[in-house]
């Protein structure tokens, strides 16, 4: 009797739409490589297993409360989440394990390996206990990924509170002083512990995976993270171009964005979205609609539900104020960005420079306003504007006046065209990475031959 030759790969993402999508894509990818994908998720946030018919989606519960789902505190919301979905997933991962077992041979299916987030922390004692090969997904840039392990060390040696400084950081470059007081004011010490425990894991895990980095944005951290790591590196590329469309959004795009785009000049529109997680105050909001409204170009501006503290939606701007948005713009609930980033009209991405936004706008060769939150995001602002030079930094000062200013600059004057000439070349060299033959593409072969080797 003939032996089914398929292997099943299991997937495990982080309940967050930065995350999804990458696993999701990975998937996608892997899928059309010969392997059959399950992907266990949580109820939170769960991706809509409609949308991928040929995936199979097993669903744990999470333990969330209706309040705690909607923390904007997201290290709280992973360690709750750590504590308790540890044991449905050996649940759940155990059971899958014996039904392969009892396969009849002409349908066994081997479980190859499991691939999850590095951000779960429990997972690899878990599958070393059971034999089973575990693969970690790292969303980060390589050298966000690499180098924050050194947060902690820096937090307990430097003579905090910190002075403002433009000086760059020299254990974590390009990032700079004023950069890292953000980033360790906003970040606690069950961070660091955390973190601890991710770079135990995944030194201990049988390969990293970067879905989002390639030699051409990250060679030297890459061959860096190789000798740190001692276990095998792949750099797939920017993955949502093997697969483009994101088909694993937690929200419903706005239709009306595209078409409304098509009435638009090219290169005319400036393009703003803080992502999936980041919330701004009320005054901030407000800032942002003078400094579009007052730098006179169409934009198409995404305002999540509830992402401005305290408020709904749009309530906190007049509505007076809101008619002469529209006249010159369009805000929505949420876009398909991969498709907006694409289109003709967009000529610049005021973003918070979440690593994927990052990734998506450089594939697409469009220019960007850099304004950085928390976290990994102020490195990847400081990789587009100082070491790229494809984008404009606000420095942190979200005010009407910047605003309207760097729209122009970027838009409408000389500089901004030196920029947008730079962005074009990073954009096909990243292009190239993975055509056949280009870094991100030999690597994807590697990760195969990886996987199919267990
Ligand atoms: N995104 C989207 N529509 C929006 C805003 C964001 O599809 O209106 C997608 C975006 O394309 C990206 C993801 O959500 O793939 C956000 O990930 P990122 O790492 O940029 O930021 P995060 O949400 O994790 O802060």
């Amino acid at each position: 009797m003939e032996k089914s030759n398929v292997r099943r790969v299991i997937l495990f993402p982080l309940p967050l739409q930065g995350c999804i999508n990458p696993m999701i894509q990975l998937a996608k990818i892997l899928h059309s490589r010969g392997f059959s994908i399950t992907v266990i998720h949580t109820r939170f946030n769960a991706p809509k297993a409609s949308s991928h018919p040929l995936f199979t989606f097993l669903q744990i519960p999470d333990g969330l409360s209706e309040a705690e789902t909607r923390t904007h505190d997201v290290t709280l919301l992973l360690t709750l989440l750590n504590r308790s979905c540890e044991s449905p997933f050996r649940d759940c991962l155990t059971k899958l394990l014996q039904i392969a077992d009892s396969e009849t041979e002409e349908k066994k299916q081997r479980i190859s390996c499991l691939i999850d987030d590095s951000g779960w922390i429990f997972t690899q004692p878990f599958a070393q206990s059971l034999n089973l090969p575990r693969l970690v997904l790292s969303t980060y840039k390589v050298s966000f990924f690499r180098d924050h392990f050194v947060l902690p060390q820096i937090r307990r040696e430097m003579n905090l509170p910190l002075q403002e400084q433009d000086d760059p950081v020299e254990e974590f470059l390009p990032l700079r002083k004023k950069d890292l007081i953000r980033i360790l004011d906003a970040e606690t010490e069950v961070l660091d512990s955390y973190s601890d425990m991710i770079l135990e894991t995944t030194k201990a895990s049988s390969g990293i995976i970067f879905v989002s980095s390639c030699e051409e944005l990250d060679q030297e951290s890459l061959n860096q993270a190789r000798q740190d790591f001692k276990v095998p590196i792949f750099a797939i590329g920017p993955s949502h171009s093997y697969f483009p469309g994101s088909s694993s959004s937690l929200f419903t795009p706005d239709e009306t964005c595209i078409p409304w785009l098509d009435t638009q000049e090219d290169k005319s529109v400036i393009y703003v979205s803080f992502g999936s997680v980041a919330t701004i105050s009320k005054q901030e909001f407000l800032e942002i609609a003078w400094g579009i409204r007052n730098s006179d170009q169409p934009f198409l501006w995404v305002v999540r539900v509830g992402s401005v503290h305290g408020t709904k939606w749009l309530e906190a701007i007049p509505e007076e104020t809101i008619d002469r948005l529209n006249k010159k713009g369009k805000i929505v609930k949420w876009a398909a960005q991969q498709d907006v980033l694409k289109h003709r009209a967009i000529g610049g991405f005021l973003t918070h420079n979440g690593w994927n936004s990052t990734v998506e706008s450089v594939c697409e060769g469009v220019p960007m306003i850099c304004s950085p939150f928390v976290w990994d995001q102020l490195l990847n602002a400081r990789f587009v504007s100082d070491v790229w030079m494809v984008g404009l930094h606000l420095e942190g000062r979200i005010e009407r006046n910047e605003i309207e200013r760097a729209i122009k600059r970027l838009l409408l004057e000389t500089e901004g065209e030196a920029i947008r000439k730079r962005m074009e070349l990073l954009k096909e060299k990243v292009g190239r990475s993975v055509k056949q033959n280009g870094s991100a593409y030999r690597s994807l072969g590697h990760l195969v031959d990886h996987i199919s080797s267990f």
